[in-house]
């Protein structure tokens, strides 16, 4: 029988994926969002509470009108450099409005909470690939944020010993969806693959931000799993949920590094031409590398196996959507 599911968050880029495929699935994805960095446009699979999550009020008459068992939070500021600059905005919003979600999920018997967390917490690991007991070390804002949130969750989980939850500590989200109506959407654009593909439509260079790293071709290497895999994980934690009062992490990349260079020759051979690079100084907060270890534990626990994150299939979809 479908499920009750509270999307926060689910105007943005992965937020908007796993409400889609929540609705295609049979449960209904009830979307919470400010639309500060979401689109409206992008709720279309199910009803909608415009609300923020710093707001008592809302986040409250939000849960006593549906009644969900089961949050995915997605809400958040997340992109490095801005966290760099504004960083009190990260801690309000991240923080802040995470401990305020928190506090209406344990007050209205929420049993299951998903947390989108980041590779961001481990900040420069020592070892590659970064295993789940690697220290937490993040060096920008925004992993800090995601750093507390965790730990929030699982006090807060532990203190109320009904509800459980689970952070996914996604490595770098990519891709769209394959029918080409559903993709990534930021203003500013920051973020690689996006800027590759809008660089092969302009004509205008991309900026290659650092190619004088220590890694096998100098530029940076980053583990790119698919939108569609990621929100696959959540779903999982349906047939999977967290005992109450328990927090389970885990790592959601493919294990596999790909160097912003192989990404963009990916880009080149799926758009067939040559894309303009303008080599740049490194970008404050990028660690040169961040590959996923510890992959089999989400494989074991939730069954979940990365299906669309080659970087074939990830450019291909990114591309029909950038097209349309
Ligand atoms: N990058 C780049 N040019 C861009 C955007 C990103 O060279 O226009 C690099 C960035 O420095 C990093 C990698 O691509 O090494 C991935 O960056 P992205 O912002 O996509 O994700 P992040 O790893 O920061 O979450």
């Amino acid at each position: 029988m479908g499920e009750t599911v509270l999307v926060v968050g689910g105007a943005g880029y992965i937020g908007s994926h796993c409400a889609r495929m929540l609705a295609e699935r049979g449960h209904t994805p009830v979307v919470f969002d400010n639309l500060s960095t979401g689109w409206k446009d992008a709720v279309r699979f199910g009803p909608f509470e415009h609300g923020d999550i710093r707001d008592a009020t809302a986040v409250a008459r939000a849960l006593r009108a549906h009644q969900p068992k089961l949050v995915l939070h997605f809400a958040a500021r997340s992109l490095v450099g801005e966290s760099m600059q504004r960083p009190l905005d990260y801690y309000d919003n991240n923080v802040t409005g995470s401990v305020v979600l928190l506090e209406g999920c344990v007050r209205h018997g929420v049993e299951n909470f998903v947390l989108s967390s980041t590779a961001a917490v481990y900040g420069v690991p020592e070892r590659m690939p970064i295993g789940l007991d690697a220290p937490l070390a993040p060096i920008n804002p925004y992993g800090a944020s995601k750093m507390m949130v965790e730990r929030a969750i699982e006090d807060a989980c532990r203190a109320s010993g009904a509800m459980g939850a689970t952070c996914f500590r996604y490595f770098n989200a990519a891709g769209a969806h394959p029918e080409g109506d559903l993709g990534e959407r930021h203003e500013p654009e920051t973020h690689l693959i996006p800027n590759v593909l809008k660089a092969a439509v302009n004509g205008t260079p991309m900026s290659l931000f650092g190619d004088d790293y220590d890694t096998p071709d100098g530029t940076c290497v980053r583990d790119y799993v698919h939108v569609q895999d990621l929100v696959e994980a959540h779903l999982a934690v349906l047939a999977h949920p967290p005992r109450a009062g328990e927090t389970r992490r885990y790592n959601l990349g493919t294990g596999e590094g790909l160097s912003v260079k192989q990404v963009i020759l990916a880009c080149e051979a799926e758009t067939g031409g040559k894309i303009p690079v303008d080599i740049k100084p490194r970008r404050p907060g990028d660690p040169p590398s961040l590959v996923a270890g510890d992959t089999e534990k989400a494989r074991a626990e939730l069954g979940w196996t990365p299906r669309r994150s080659d970087v074939g299939t990830i450019v291909g979809d990114a591309w029909r959507w950038h097209r349309r």
